[in-house]
């Protein structure tokens, strides 16, 4: 594995390599990797013939500063888990390559609806940032194909829009979720909850589960209420509960059922926020 910490210098051989129509594979990351992170790899050595990781702990994404002061940073373990899974090149740029103009833009992009629903909501700019960073990675590392996961179904939906707006040719995979044998979805913020804690946040795929479960054409806002109520009960603080349709993350009121479905949560368990999802396909 060959890691570069200047986007001149992975560019230059990225860009040698594409020109012998190599297909290139993109996982971007924040780092602290997990088996999620590694099943998008996988997904990635399955389709390309290169696959190239970032880890940058993007600033720009996190509206609440704390958060980004207690992101868990395990770099060297990183380090050795991308090598040891076959990944080619690790891109790990600093701060002022990304944003070599300073951190502060004016420019806003056009999100549409999801700027200001469920995550964008409850995390105002949260997806600015995400939009900033992802446009910056494209331009630097031009993959043909780039790899993110279900996990963050709003992010999946704002980089969609993000390669529309931008011409960008790359295709976009979205894998599973990768999950705990509790339930729980693999997540960085993981590290952050004691053993204990661990066990008891799955109780959020569980609110999720039983809202499909429960699902049938006709109304069904009172579902969310009922598994708000119900993460409540478990010690959690729910953001939202919502059911949405899958295509636009517009809130479903009346289901028809047939249409494809989210059912989307975020909530604290103490300081630690989680979210998750999980797709209702008729
Ligand atoms: P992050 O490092 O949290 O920014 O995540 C980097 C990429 O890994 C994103 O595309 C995430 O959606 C994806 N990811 C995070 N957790 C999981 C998981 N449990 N299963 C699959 N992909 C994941």
């Amino acid at each position: 594995m060959i890691i570069y910490k200047y986007a001149r210098d992975v560019g230059a051989h990225l860009k040698k390599i594409r020109l012998s129509n190599t297909l290139a594979g993109f996982v971007p990351t924040m780092g602290a990797l997990h088996k999620g992170h590694i099943s998008l790899l996988e997904q990635s050595k399955a389709i390309c013939d290169i696959t190239i990781c970032s880890i940058f702990i993007n600033p720009t994404q996190f509206n609440n500063p704390e958060d980004l002061k207690k992101y868990p940073v395990t770099l060297e373990q990183d380090i050795y888990l991308l090598e040891s899974q076959g990944c080619d090149i690790l891109f790990l740029p600093g701060v002022e390559d990304i944003y070599p103009e300073g951190l502060e833009t004016d420019k806003q992009f056009d999100l549409g609806y999801l700027e200001n629903t469920l995550e964008g909501k409850y995390r105002p700019g949260h997806f600015q940032g995400v939009y900033r960073v992802v446009k910056r990675l494209l331009e630097i590392v031009d993959p043909t194909h780039l790899f993110l996961g279900q996990k963050d179904y709003q992010q999946c939906m704002v980089i969609n829009r993000l390669l529309e707006l931008e011409n960008f040719p790359t295709e976009l995979f979205i894998c599973p979720t990768l999950r705990e044998e509790s339930g729980l979805a693999m997540s960085s913020r993981n590290m952050r909850l004691k053993d204990d804690e661990k066990k008891h946040a799955a109780e959020i795929y569980n609110s999720l589960n039983s809202v499909k479960q429960k699902l049938q054409p006709g109304p069904v806002a009172h579902l969310k209420q009922e598994a708000e109520e119900y993460l409540r009960g478990k010690g959690f603080d729910p953001d939202y509960v919502e059911i949405a349709d899958a295509g636009n993350l517009k809130t479903v009121i009346e289901w028809d059922g047939k249409s494809g479905l989210v059912i989307l949560a975020a909530a604290f368990l103490g300081e630690v926020r989680l979210i998750d999802n999980l797709l209702v396909k008729k």
